[in-house]
């Protein structure tokens, strides 16, 4: 569970294999799985069953699991969009700092 190198800005950046989406890959019990996940596994415990893992840093590649936090697919999604309206320059869709 090696294969990162830590980043000037924090990140841990996957230096293994990469799946297409940008994400890092491990094989585990001989299924690949995302490597962000299982690092967040091997150092944080067992991810609850349908939450997804939100990159903070917004960089996939990333496995540092201070970057990454539980979430439900829905809030991972809307998370996407107000980052990507941000990027663009536009006004977030709602308060953000709640
Ligand atoms: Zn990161």
């Amino acid at each position: 569970m090696s294969r990162y190198e830590v980043q000037p800005d924090g990140c841990w950046r996957w230096t293994g294999t990469m799946m297409n989406v940008g994400y890092g890959q491990i094989s585990r019990h001989g299924r690949n799985v995302p490597a962000h996940r299982a690092m967040y596994e091997h150092l944080r415990g067992p991810i609850p069953g349908d939450l997804d893992l939100d990159h903070l840093c917004n960089n996939r590649a990333c496995v540092n699991p201070d970057h990454l936090e539980p979430v439900t697919r829905s809030e991972n999604t809307l998370r996407g969009i107000a980052y990507k309206r941000r990027q663009a320059g536009q006004q977030p869709l709602w308060d953000e700092a709640a």
